[in-house]
């Protein structure tokens, strides 16, 4: 029997007409190119929505066509979100960080119409000028007085939007329809689209508002530091206008000198990033001797948090929420918070739940399989390849059927490339990608581990572990560690940190110092180009 009720679609641009009637004093404050800080309420952010959205159709852009933003966190950014996927668009975030081949083969493969950019990337895209598609459009996110010199035939967002009324009749879309696209940043192979629908975007919003209360609730100010150009911030500019949270926008300031002032002067209460950019804001803090006076949650995932950061940051008041997820999750998979029955643990129990990257949110299902494809047992030792699947997972890539077949496994779970296991009580522990992964005489290494005992020694800034071809092992783990200034912390000292926690034959069995670790696209540690930095490098007991 079927149920008797109403089946109104889930749409984007519900949750912005939404918040600007609900939430319509709600803020974006954002760190402008112009240099100046700009204020924008959750209510003339709706009506500047339907402005973009005539403009949209001014430029002849049609349904289901993509629109492709290059831009940093502001609010011209978030107006795009929402109008174009609420014109019945598709709005295409693209990484500036990309390489030009890269940038140039999704601008291809998405087939963009329009591209929005931010006066920083123009001079990115002037680099492909003679590489662009045929027929692009190019908008620069500024008004007239500050439109770049270029020999580029570019339009200027503000004038594209005056002629235009603040209110648009939006199109009553089916849920399905697609809202959202983003690449993933393409470490192997070329980079592979993720097309999300306005059901998906909206239940993942909603999702990780229930997972996350303490950043996303009435009256919250979240800044995102993670990019409106990879993965939708992590559903922030979704969810927080669902529950009335204002967004602090950063622009491209995201030192941690520039982060802390902004979180001071906007008495920011919560923010989310990749750990690379809370080592900048922990040195900050250090410096000044205080956190950021209302600071009182941070969010890391993108790569695994060092236990030592999570430490850090729990002593100085603020509580740390350690989530997993991927691009082809919208992302958000899974967070480790401390469950109310555990709130009283003593703090080593409390950080030993935050190290790991915690349980599954509502809407996500996990299990590993081993290489057979079997399924393995959730008991805490059993370590196979993680899949996942739920209402905000794709079914497969955007017009790539190879990396769909290879991704997606006969019962239609996704295959995440991350390698895990996962205890009784549901707290999954990520091992490593299976790229990263060191297989040392047949058995298994793994690096997040090994880094998450170097990090908490005292001399080490930043560090990461990568394989090595060995003769007779194949490969041995090498720790390759960015040293605080004047200091170079030996070899011994990491083995008798690590040797309670390792065998003998998992230690490193060389330390090698850099001055800085190369960094992904998304900002995460990049094993690949340091595996190829080190590629001639020979181990002590080969060469
Ligand atoms: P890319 O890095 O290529 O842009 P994603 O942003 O989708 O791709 O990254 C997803 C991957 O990042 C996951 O598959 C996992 O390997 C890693 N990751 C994300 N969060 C964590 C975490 N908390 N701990 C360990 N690894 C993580």
């Amino acid at each position: 029997m079927q149920g008797l009720m109403m089946n109104r679609p889930l749409s984007v641009i519900e949750i912005l007409r939404f918040a600007s009637e609900i939430h319509s004093d709600g803020e974006i404050v954002s760190v402008r190119t112009e240099g100046d800080l700009h204020r924008q309420t959750y209510r003339e952010t709706y009506a500047r929505a339907g402005q973009v959205a005539h403009a949209l159709g001014a430029l002849g852009i049609q349904h289901g066509d993509r629109v492709a933003t290059l831009a940093w966190n502001g609010y011209r950014h978030f107006e795009l979100y929402y109008a174009i996927s609420g014109y019945g668009a598709v709005c295409h975030t693209i990484n500036p960080r990309l390489s030009a081949e890269q940038m140039i083969y999704i601008l291809n493969h998405a087939d963009d119409g329009v591209l929005f950019v931010d006066t920083t990337f123009v001079p990115i895209i002037e680099a492909l000028k003679d590489q662009l598609p045929k027929g692009l459009r190019l908008v620069v996110m500024t008004d007239a007085a500050h439109m770049p010199d270029s020999p580029l035939d570019l339009l200027c967002y503000e004038d594209l939007l005056a002629p235009h009324d603040t209110t648009y009749d939006w199109p009553d879309l089916p849920e399905e329809t697609a809202a959202g696209l983003c690449y993933t940043s393409g470490t192997t192979g070329n980079p592979k689209g993720s097309l999300y629908s306005h059901r998906s975007t909206v239940l993942h919003a909603l999702f990780v508002a229930v997972t996350v209360p303490l950043s996303l609730r009435e009256g919250a100010r979240l800044l995102p530091v993670v990019p409106m150009f990879h993965v939708n911030s992590w559903g922030m500019p979704y969810a927080a206008p669902i529950v009335g949270a204002s967004m602090i926008m950063p622009g491209g300031r995201l030192d941690g000198p520039s982060l802390y002032d902004l979180m001071e002067t906007e008495k920011v209460t919560a923010s989310w990033g990749v750990p690379t950019v809370w080592l900048g804001l922990r040195a900050e803090i250090e410096a000044r001797g205080k956190p950021p006076s209302a600071l009182e949650q941070v969010v890391i995932g993108g790569s695994a948090a060092p236990r030592s950061m999570i430490e850090f940051f729990e002593t100085a008041g603020i509580d740390v929420c350690h989530a997993w997820g991927m691009t082809e999750m919208s992302p958000v998979g899974t967070s480790a918070q401390v469950p109310v029955a555990k709130a009283d643990a003593p703090f080593e129990e409390r950080m030993d739940l935050k190290s790991l990257q915690g349980r599954r949110m509502f809407g996500v299902d996990l299990k590993i399989v081993g290489e057979d494809g079997t399924r393995l047992p959730q008991d805490g030792k059993a370590v196979g390849e993680l899949y996942v699947r739920g209402n905000a997972v794709i079914s497969g890539y955007f017009n790539n059927d190879d990396a769909t077949k290879a991704a997606v496994d006969a019962e239609g779970w996704f295959g995440t490339g991350d390698v895990a296991s996962i205890s009784p009580d549901g707290y999954l522990s990520i091992q490593d990608r299976s790229k990263d992964l060191i297989k040392s005489g047949g058995e298994w290494i793994s690096s997040i581990d090994l880094e998450n005992i170097a990090m908490a020694h005292p001399d080490v800034a930043n560090c990461a572990v990568i394989a090595i071809a060995h003769p007779k092992w194949d490969e041995r783990p090498v720790l390759v560690v960015v040293p605080k200034e004047g200091c170079q912390p030996s070899l011994d000292e990491f083995h008798d940190m690590m040797s309670d926690h390792f065998a003998k034959w998992q230690l490193p069995d060389d330390v090698l110092y850099v001055d800085a670790l190369p960094l992904t696209a998304t900002g995460k540690v990049s094993k690949l180009t340091l595996r190829k930095q080190f590629a001639d490098y020979v181990l002590p007991d080969v060469g």
